[in-house]
């Protein structure tokens, strides 16, 4: 039986499944909570080679009839033509608002096909099916959905909550060692926000967890318990829910000095730099230990993370452009900047007055 997580949100409570054979499994869960439905599949060349044919099955056999509309990998289909593509294919299947949209992908797909789901005839249903741990254990949960623009990453997009989540386990087997090893920093990045225990759980588990089984279903099911929690008290954004921007600040201004360039760097591996960073930063801060900061490098370390700026292949620039990038990337008011930042293990706290001298100084030391 899969793990229940419930994201509580009055009306629109939703439960996310977490286990093994859920994509076969996905036709009956579905059709028990929107009976009556039509389907369309977004998902995205390399996971529905792999997967969309099993999921179709799975609908067709719980009678509900399926589209499925191929992308292509990657973040650029995160952007207005393959918006279009997606909205051309949804309505020329003649799905109405009742039906239902179904991400089977990664952030990129889940990230689209919501958008897709919150602006077509004016909000359909929505399912998500996370493919990458990084969906499963983040973007899948809590309704943020959208695109990027020239302007910026998810600048254009809605609040749009699912009906339900379905995060197979069995299906990150085909997932990219490396995505896999990025995914990983946001499941950390839980314990290192507010839960301890998780986070020496980890130190002790990982291997188990990257090798699948019930240990993996485990370190999926509390980082969904941990994301659910933050989302039903602050849906829209407005207060706590910054504290998942841990290792963010430091990790979006690298992934931007790099250019978005994923064969340099991934975004979890940019958050697990920036983890590590927020950590030191705030020892020099003298807020939290410095061991705290060793031993949150020692673990990224050890599952094969990128813990400093040194290991990202290529030059970077200097301290004083990455300041502007990080200014960029958080409102920048009289000087001051706003960082999540630690006074140890599962201390994390929204600090909103950190002085850009600090931070400055801080970057020319690493
Ligand atoms: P992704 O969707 O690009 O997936 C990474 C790669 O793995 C892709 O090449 C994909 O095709 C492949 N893949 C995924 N699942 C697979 C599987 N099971 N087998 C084989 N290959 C598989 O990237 P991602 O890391 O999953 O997500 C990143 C995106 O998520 C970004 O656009 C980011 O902005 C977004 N995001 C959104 C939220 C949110 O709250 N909405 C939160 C965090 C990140
Ligand atoms: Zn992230």
């Amino acid at each position: 039986e899969p793990r229940n997580v419930r994201v509580e949100l009055g009306a629109r409570s939703y439960d996310i499944l977490i286990g093994g054979g859920l994509v076969a499994r996905a036709g009956g869960e579905i059709a028990a909570r929107l009976p009556g439905v039509r389907a369309a599949i977004v998902t995205d060349r390399n996971v529905g080679g792999h997967h969309a044919g099993a999921l179709a099955q799975s609908l067709e056999a719980a009678g509900i009839a399926s589209t499925t509309i191929v992308v292509e990998p990657g973040e650029r289909s995160k952007g207005f033509a393959t918006l279009q593509e997606v909205v051309d294919g949804v309505l020329a299947a003649r799905l109405e608002r009742g039906d239902v949209v179904v991400a089977l992908g990664g952030g990129v797909v889940g990230d689209l096909a919501g958008f897709v789901a919150g602006i077509v005839r004016r909000g359909m249903r929505f399912v998500q099916i996370p493919t990458s741990l990084l969906a499963q254990v983040d973007s899948s949960v809590g309704g943020k959905t959208g695109i990027n623009t020239a302007h910026g990453k998810n600048l254009v997009g809605v609040f749009q909550q699912p009906a339900l989540v379905l995060a197979d386990t069995g299906v990150l087997d085909t997932l990219p060692e490396r995505e896999f090893r990025a995914g990983y920093a946001e499941v950390a990045k839980y314990g290192l926000i507010d839960r301890p225990d998780f986070f020496a759980w980890l130190e002790e588990n990982w291997r188990d967890v990257f090798a699948g089984g019930a240990a993996r279903t485990h370190a999926i099911a509390e980082s969904c318990r941990a994301k659910a929690e933050m989302v039903a008290r602050d849906e829209f954004e407005t207060g706590d829910r910054a504290l998942l921007n841990l290792g963010h600040t430091f990790g979006h201004a690298l992934e931007a000095a790099t250019s978005y360039d994923s064969a340099r760097l991934v975004h979890g591996e940019g958050v697990s730099i920036g983890m590590a960073l927020a950590h030191r930063f705030s020892a020099r801060l003298n807020l939290a230990s410095p061991d705290d900061a060793v031993r949150v490098e020692r673990h990224l370390r050890a599952v094969g993370l990128p813990v400093s700026v040194d290991e990202i292949p290529g030059e970077l620039p200097g301290a004083e452009r990455m300041l502007d990038y990080i200014a960029q990337d958080k409102k920048v008011s009289r000087g001051a900047l706003t960082f999540i930042l630690t006074r140890g293990i599962g201390q994390s706290f929204v600090a909103r007055n950190v002085p850009a001298s600090e931070v400055l100084s801080f970057l020319k030391e690493v």
